[in-house]
Parts: structure tokens; C-alpha cells; sequence
């Protein structure tokens, strides 16, 4: 529970980061009509559909065409299912009887084309490609154990539903991001789909704005969850060749601080100190970072250490134990006077918080972590 609680928290000064950072490109908001779509899919995935009439009259106030609003639908029950689709399907049918009724003439739009012509299966690699930027992907691990899988998401999502044309493919990322978000629980997807959204053109920006409107009408939970995963791609990945180190830092919740020159670690970390101990609260707090293959020497504390890891992939280990890995949101409870050491993975840094009383005394140092302890 009081993991949860942490990790929420840490989520929330991450987004306040991230935030400030958007704030920057208002430009690169969402069209209306891009919003809608959006919108439309959030409800639709949630199954929510007093909010999705809402969100259907606004996007045909904003223009979006009746046979766009069909295609999402459509598309969505690749996504979300027939019967999240088809449930929507019937409010689109009254809420365009709604405004028939009122004398509102909206736009019917582009028709869809159907695939009469070619390779099915060889279109849909075309169309994956395309998407994804990569040709022959090599099969994910589900096709190997279920084979036909593969060749109906090839054959009919990515060639019967995405050769229908109505929606450009930007505009299926962004109605599929906003789907993915609302179920929640489906991260290597909703990873793939921002990936592939991004490469077409959906900013940053964007997708912070998809995700205050979950936020806010759909699904607290849901969001929460899809912005700490789009805070770990937006922290990881620089947006553009601009981005420069002192601009990458402004990222991370808080600042590398000073690099630590101690013949108690090995390899290269840095220390920010946060907090010191007084008479009030005996707990002193800092954010040390730990480069690819830094770590402490064996250590223990006399009042033991509270560990919270912020970001990368690292290790923290008690002697006579195994190592346990650790990566954002993790805690560790390391017990009073039992040696152990923690640090960073062999290829990604580590960053956490650590949090000591020193009340019975320093922290004892031992001997280094030998090559062999570390790669065991
Ligand atoms: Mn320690």
C-alpha cells in the first residue's frame, strides 16, 4: 500500500516535470476534430456512453465527418471488441437521430473502400511496415504459440480494416492510443502504438492532452497508469536532436548533483543530498545516481535505509541473498546492520532515493563487490 502511495507520488512530480515541458509547444495541440477522435475512443474503449454521445456531438460540431465517426467505430472493435463497438455504433445511431431531428445537417464524408485485389497477408505486412518504419519484423512471441494470430492481424486489421481508407493512419494511432489508455494493463501495446503515433506525427504534447482527458471523463486509474508509462518514454527517449544533456536533465524529478569521490564505490555515481538529519527527524535523504556498472562496496547501516528507486534498472543485494533487480517504484526495507550493497545494472544507470538515520552510528564500509559478486 505505502508502495502505491510512494509511487503515485513520484508519478505525480514526474508529470509536473514533464508538464512544464509541454507547456512550451501549445502549438502542437491536437486539432478539434483529431481531439474528438480521441475522445470518441476513449468513451467507446470505457464503454462509457453518456460521455460518448457527448463526445459524438461535439465532434460533429467540430466537423468530423459521419463516415470518419463510423470507421473509428469500425477500427475500435479490433481494439476493444464487437460489443464495446457495437454498443457505440448504437449511440452514434442516436445521436444522429438526435440531430436529424433538430435540423442538423452533418457532413456524411469520404466512403470507405473495401480490398478486393491482392495478397491480404502481404498487404498487411506493407501496411505494418509502413507503421512501424521496420519491414520483416521478426514474429513476437505469441505468433510463435498461436501462428494464425498473426496472419489475422496481418490479413484483416492491418489490410481488410486499414486499407478502408476514411481515417488516415494518423488518425487510427490516435483513436488506438486513446482505446489502449482507457483499458489499461496492455503496456507493451500502448509502448508500440505511441511509438508508431509519434513516428506519424502525434506529439507529446498530444498525448499529455489525451491523457488529462481520461484523466478527467473517463478513467483516473487508467490515466494514472499511462502517464507513468509515457513519462518512462518521454525521460528515456530525447524528443529531437536539440534536446541537449542540460535540457534531458530538467526530466528527471530531481538534479544529478555532485559526482561522489569516496573510495567506497566503484565505477562512477553522483550524489545530490536532499535533506539532512537533526534533533527533529534523525532521516537524512539524497538521490544518488548510478552510472552502468556503478555500485556501492559491501556496506551496513547501524538504523538500517530505506532504498526508492526512481528510474533505470538496478540491483541491491544482501549478504547470502540473491540480487534483486530493481527499476522505478520499487522500495526496499534494508535491514539494521545487515551488509548489502546496491547499485547500478551492467547497461543502464541507476537512480534512486536513499533515506538513512544515523542515530547508532555512520554507515560501516567493507570490502569492494568483486566483478564476480556483481555479474553472479
Ligand atoms: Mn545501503
Amino acid at each position: 500500500m505505502r508502495k502505491q502511495v510512494i509511487t503515485k507520488i513520484l508519478i505525480a512530480l514526474m508529470i509536473l516535470a514533464t508538464g512544464s515541458i509541454s507547456a512550451q509547444n501549445d502549438s502542437k495541440k491536437l486539432s478539434p476534430t483529431d481531439y474528438s477522435i480521441a475522445k470518441i475512443s476513449a468513451a467507446t474503449a470505457k464503454g462509457d456512453l453518456e460521455t460518448l454521445s457527448d463526445a459524438l456531438h461535439e465532434g460533429l460540431d467540430n466537423g468530423l465527418s459521419i463516415n470518419k465517426i463510423k470507421e473509428e467505430l469500425v477500427h475500435l472493435y479490433a481494439y476493444c471488441g464487437f460489443p464495446r463497438s457495437l454498443m457505440a455504433i448504437n449511440t452514434l445511431t442516436d445521436v444522429l437521430e438526435n440531430r436529424k431531428e433538430r435540423g442538423i445537417e452533418d457532413e456524411i464524408g469520404e466512403e470507405p473502400k473495401d480490398l478486393t485485389e491482392g495478397d491480404k497477408y502481404e498487404i498487411g505486412k506493407e501496411v505494418l511496415a509502413e507503421l512501424t518504419g521496420v519491414e520483416d519484423r521478426p514474429n513476437a512471441g505469441y505468433a510463435e504459440t498461436v501462428p494464425i494470430i498473426e496472419v489475422f492481424l496481418k490479413e484483416h486489421l492491418f489490410a481488410d480494416i486499414f486499407k478502408r481508407g476514411v481515417l488516415s493512419f494518423k488518425e487510427r494511432e490516435i483513436a488506438t492510443i486513446s482505446a489502449l489508455i482507457t483499458m489499461g494493463n496492455l503496456a507493451p501495446m500502448l509502448r508500440g502504438h505511441i511509438g508508431i503515433g509519434m513516428r506519424l506525427g502525434v506529439t507529446e504534447t498530444q498525448i499529455l492532452q489525451i491523457l488529462d482527458y481520461i484523466d478527467t471523463e473517463i478513467d483516473q486509474e487508467s490515466a494514472l497508469e499511462g502517464r507513468e508509462l509515457v513519462a518512462t518514454l518521454i525521460s528515456g527517449v530525447p524528443q529531437d536532436s536539440e534536446t541537449d544533456a542540460a535540457d534531458y536533465d530538467k526530466k528527471k524529478i530531481f538534479a544529478k548533483g555532485e559526482k561522489i569521490d569516496a573510495p567506497v564505490f566503484t565505477g562512477t555515481a553522483w550524489l545530490n543530498f536532499l535533506v539532512t538529519a537533526d534533533e527533529v527527524n534523525r532521516n537524512a535523504a539524497g538521490v544518488v545516481t548510478f552510472e552502468p556498472g556503478a555500485r556501492t562496496y559491501w556496506h551496513q547501516h547501524p538504523n538500517g535505509q530505506i532504498i526508492l528507486a526512481l528510474s533505470g534498472v538496478g540491483y541491491y543485494q544482501e549478504k547470502g541473498g540473491s540480487k534483486r533487480i530493481l527499476k522505478k517504484g520499487d522500495v526496499v526495507k534494508c535491514p539494521a546492520d545487515i551488509p548489502h550493497w546496491h547499485g547500478a545494472s551492467p547497461n543502464e544507470e541507476f537512480v534512486q532515493i536513499a533515506i538513512t538515520s544515523r542515530v547508532d552510528g555512520a554507515t560501516e564500509w567493507m570490502d569492494a563487490v568483486t566483478d564476480e559478486q556483481y555479474r553472479e
